[in-house]
């Protein structure tokens, strides 16, 4: 059988391993481990259902053997073995995310650095061997299979004899450089050292011939012996205690498994008996992956059902709003046979899941009491997945989520929880105001925001676009609605102050239905506002549909049908602008249409509306300054 070669991308990478001036290559040998435990973890699982496969959850395991003169390493497992189809699909090519997402990265010209931190996978034993050859029998198979590869010139797949199902990994290891000594490879302690620091919770023993010399007298030759050690204390790091772990632990198994450059903001180790048994290890990320916010992104917790994997990805585990948690879940109350569809359905899933919700939030709640700044900047990586969850339950989640979200503020410009804001309200103020714009650069220049500040009133900026849908939804807060500046209905300080402004606008009446009638298609009503300090107008809405909202959803495609917010014009009347307004109504209504038009324009402008008709706008600008 002649020699086939590698397809493009396999090569690629291939190039890069073997090239690889890369400090930490000794990730190989975690990368065959954690392939060589793969294959054992499918085959045991076939073995709990078929009892032909006649081999016990001890009997699977992963053997390392060095052989100093031939400068060999070599890898073995008993576990489901490869077809010739199979190692030449698998080695031959890569389809692996891991991978690719490294390749990206590095042709952006990041840091090398990242393969020490993806699974590169197979290929990464080109990193230290200048040949590699992988002997393989796959289980029920009669005919073993060599793979061999000296690198970039391709790969040889001929029939071999093996006895039993598994594979045998062979590396031959590189010459020694002056930069670099491979033998290190071939040395017991490191290889000792290695599988402690990368394979150490591997659930099947990985086994080695160990040396030990015993110097039993003074003066004496001391006596070597050898003995089979398995190396691994198997035990995964979810089945550990606590107590045992640290920090490093955790975050050196997350960025393995989850394949993050990054440590995680934090993680969750919990472990439950009673109406569920389960042991769970959760991280919360630091960063989203890329496709985060797109819909390819698939939610869910790695399952395990007594500490045999059962599924990659459980989204019953997560609900939407964290969507962003990464972890493994293990439970001995589920069946290893459990199909998909019977697992959504399954009730000891379904309080798995509860409880796993309630871990993360008391978890964030803690970050946040605890930890503000860490807190503020998961916020601002996954914060606007708690508004979506709120509104898109319909506000089924507020109770989670309502005191994990926070929002700028006008108090010192710092962000705020809905509680801090309640419990700083000023005395008989009954509602938590809020503002909506696209910065709040933006929000600080509208006309009512110079009063609320004046009063002192504290103001919620919001600056998404989901933000009041969401609050919205949540309707109030410990009793307190929500109401948009725009809108609210401030009270006057004193009972005269009340007693002037009713008497006011009873004078004002007529004048004011005679400015409705000038913009009667835009406007439900003109009225007078004690919102306003210094500007002369302002918009508000009187319904249901804010302004922002009609913004909002006028934007979205699918929205044929345009919505409209009611709304009402408000006049300062303790604006110059009034005393004219009132002398134009006695002398002259025409010109008095026309200064509604006008004011009812900028006031469009400055809550960031289209005005609808601009040519008229223009003109009426125009007759004034002539
Ligand atoms: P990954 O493990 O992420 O799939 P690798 O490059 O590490 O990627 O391995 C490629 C594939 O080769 C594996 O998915 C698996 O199918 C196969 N493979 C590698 N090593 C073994 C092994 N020891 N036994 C069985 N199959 C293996
Ligand atoms: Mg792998």
């Amino acid at each position: 059988m002649g020699t086939k070669q590698f397809k493009a991308e396999s090569k690629k990478l291939l190039d890069m391993m073997i090239n690889s001036i890369y400090t930490h290559k000794e990730i190989f040998l975690r990368e065959l481990i954690s392939n060589a435990s793969d294959a054992l973890d499918k085959l045991y699982f076939k073995s709990l259902t078929d009892t032909s496969v006649g081999l016990n959850k001890d009997d699977f395991a992963i053997m390392i053997e060095a052989d100093k003169e031939a400068r060999t390493l070599k890898i073995t497992d008993n576990g489901i073995g490869m077809t010739e189809k199979e190692l030449e699909q698998n080695l031959g090519t890569i389809a692996k995310s891991g991978s690719l997402a490294f390749k990206k990265e590095n042709e952006l010209g990041e840091d090398v650095d990242i393969i020490g931190q993806f699974g590169v996978g197979f290929y990464s034993a080109f990193m230290v061997a200048k040949e590699v050859k992988v002997k393989s029998k796959a289980y029920g198979e009669e005919q073993a299979f060599e793979w061999r590869s000296k690198g970039a010139e391709g790969y040889t797949v001929e029939p071999c004899d093996k006895e039993t199902a598994g594979t045998e990994i062979t590396l031959i290891l590189k010459d020694n450089t002056e930069e670099e000594n491979y033998d290190k490879y071939l040395d017991q302690y490191q290889l000792q050292m290695l599988v402690k620091k990368y394979s150490d919770y591997i659930r099947f023993p990985i086994k080695m011939e160990v040396e030990h010399t015993h110097y039993e007298e003074e003066g004496k030759e001391p006596t070597v012996t050898k003995e089979i050690e398995t190396l691994n204390t198997m035990t995964p790091i979810w089945k550990r205690s606590k107590s045992e772990l640290t920090d490093d632990d955790y975050n050196n198994f997350y960025i393995e498994k989850f394949m993050d450059y990054e440590p995680p903001i934090t993680h969750i180790h919990a472990k439950n008996e009673g109406t569920a048994t389960y042991d769970a290890l959760l991280y919360i990320p630091a960063r989203a992956p890329f496709d985060y916010y797109s819909k390819d992104y698939e939610k869910g917790l790695q399952l395990y059902s007594s500490g045999v994997m059962i599924m990659e990805k459980c989204a019953e585990l997560l609900p939407d709003w964290f969507s962003f948690v990464k972890g493994v879940v293990d439970s001995e109350d589920l069946s290893l046979n459990i199909s998909r569809e019977l697992l959504q359905h399954d009730r000891q899933l379904k309080i798995i899941a509860k409880n796993l919700e309630r871990s993360i939030k008391n978890e964030l709640v803690k970050l946040l009491k605890n930890d503000r700044e860490k807190y503020e900047k998961f916020f601002s990586v996954f914060g606007l997945q708690f508004k979506y969850g709120i509104y898109q339950s319909y506000g089924a989640c507020k109770d989670t989520l309502k005191d994990l979200i926070i929002f700028p503020s006008s108090f010192e410009g710092k962000n705020v929880t809905l509680a801090e804001y309640v419990s700083r309200m000023k005395e008989g103020q009954n509602e938590i105001y809020y503002a909506c714009g696209e910065t709040k650069e933006r929000i600080d220049l509208l006309p009512q925001m110079e009063t609320f500040k004046d009063k002192g009133f504290e103001v919620l900026y919001f600056t998404q676009e989901v933000d009041e849908f969401a609050i919205k939804v949540l309707m109030e807060y410990e009793g307190k609605k929500f109401v948009s500046i725009s809108d609210a209905k401030l009270d006057l300080d004193t009972e005269e102050e009340k007693e002037e402004a009713k008497k006011l606008a009873d004078d004002s009446k007529e004048m004011l239905e005679y400015m409705q009638k000038a913009i009667e298609d835009k406007v439900k009503i003109v009225r007078l506002s004690n919102k306003l300090k210094t500007h002369p107008v302002c918009l508000a809405s009187d319904g249901n549909i804010t302004i922002e909202m009609e913004k909002v959803l006028n934007s979205l495609p699918q929205n044929e049908n345009k919505v409209k917010a009611q709304k009402a014009l408000e006049i300062n009347p303790n604006h110059a602008i009034f005393g004219k307004l009132k002398a134009l109504y006695e002398n002259d209504k025409d010109k008095l249409s026309d200064y509604t038009k006008l004011l009812y324009a900028q006031a469009q402008l400055i809550e960031g509306l289209p005005i609808e008709n601009p040519v008229e706008f223009a003109n009426l600008v125009c007759d004034l300054m002539v």
